[in-house]
């Protein structure tokens, strides 16, 4: 598997990532098998967070043998304050089974509130540049969901990777955050490079964003066959055929109108209902296992049943979602799973 420069952190990481959500389905056995058939296959980039269940602790146990200097792991704290952050990176640490992280992210940075809270004094921030400087994390990093917060991390010159959804029909990306990772030297992780699991073709998905020299996918994967599929796919690198060109635009049309990007501009909701966690109920109950996607999403479908269908969040909606009716497909779907 070919190694690509991330960024400024100079690592030398695999075309692709290992991301570790869907191995929270699997039992440990399963995922230990995972791990090491991806690293067998020379994946060494491996992605996961503090808040994906057991997903830290069976990746621990896959690794366990192979060189630490061999794998490039990367993880997420949810934390707000620097006391939960350390919390959360102990914990991470004690899980993983190594000694520090390569990679670890402010998870999901998607509002100003969280922005603020993250960077005020005492700050989960803080948190991170202190745990660089004690050797317990190589980079510091975040992910998010919205544009404008993680162009303006992006800009704070704190950070040395970025993570921000990226796949042919979620192209918020393309424009300004990829350009401006790399005039940064900014590592930059395409999440859901196959939109949570919606999109189903690999090939498609794979060939597309491998156009992008700069950027390492990070997709969910729950089985060898998947893992096989993918890596000979990125060992392929064939560019996008006529077919896949076509097929994209088939399925933009066919998405594209009900994608919610999760960047939470439609707030607020005066019923409180948490609309992106709703519209993503479809990805939601494909990533996460039933007893999580419960726990997660199951009080948020619910709340969504009190719509009271006024319009306001389709105001402040960019990508001019018809929220109320989207909210019954997905609740609709979820009672359907049940
Ligand atoms: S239409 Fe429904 S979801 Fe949108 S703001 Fe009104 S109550 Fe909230
Ligand atoms: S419904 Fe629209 S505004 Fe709300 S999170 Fe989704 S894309 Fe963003």
């Amino acid at each position: 598997m070919e190694k690509v420069r991330f960024g400024k952190t100079g690592l030398m990481v695999s075309r692709v990532a290992l991301g570790g959500i869907p191995i929270m389905r699997v039992s440990k056995a399963e995922a230990v098998k995972l791990v090491q058939e991806a690293i067998g296959l020379g994946i060494n980039f491996i992605d996961t967070a503090h808040v994906y269940a057991d997903s830290e602790e069976k990746i621990g146990e896959g690794i366990k043998g192979i060189r630490r200097e061999d794998l490039i792991i990367a993880s997420k704290s949810p934390a707000d304050d620097k006391k939960q952050f350390n919390e959360n990176l102990d914990l991470s640490l004690k899980r993983l089974g190594v000694d520090y992280i390569d990679i670890y992210q402010l998870h999901n940075v998607g509002s100003e509130t969280r922005r603020d809270a993250v960077l005020a004094p005492g700050g989960a921030y803080e948190g991170l540049q202190e745990a660089v400087k004690a050797g317990k994390v190589r980079f510091p990093a975040f992910s998010s969901h919205s544009l404008p917060v993680a162009l303006e991390l992006m800009k704070s010159d704190k950070f040395a990777v970025v993570q921000f959804p990226f796949n042919y029909i979620d192209r918020q990306a393309e424009k300004e955050a990829i350009p401006l990772a790399q005039k940064l030297d900014m590592g930059f992780i395409a999440m859901k490079p196959m939109g949570g699991g919606l999109l189903n073709n690999a090939g498609i998905s794979f060939r597309y964003l491998l156009q992008y020299d700069s950027i390492v996918p990070d997709p969910g994967i729950e089985s060898i066959e998947e893992i096989r599929e993918i890596v000979g796919i990125v060992e392929k690198k064939q560019p996008l055929t006529a077919e896949d060109k076509k097929e994209i635009e088939k399925l933009c049309a066919e998405f594209g109108p009900s994608w919610c990007h999760r960047c939470d501009y439609c707030q607020p909701c005066p019923q409180g209902i948490a609309i992106s966690a709703v519209l993503c109920t479809k990805s939601s109950s494909k990533r996460f296992s039933p007893e999580r996607a419960r726990a997660m999403i199951g009080p948020a479908v619910e709340k969504a049943k009190t719509c009271l269908e006024c319009g306001d969040c389709m105001t402040r909606c960019p990508y001019h979602l018809e929220i109320p009716r989207l909210l019954k497909e997905n609740i609709a779907h979820w009672d359907s799973l049940a």
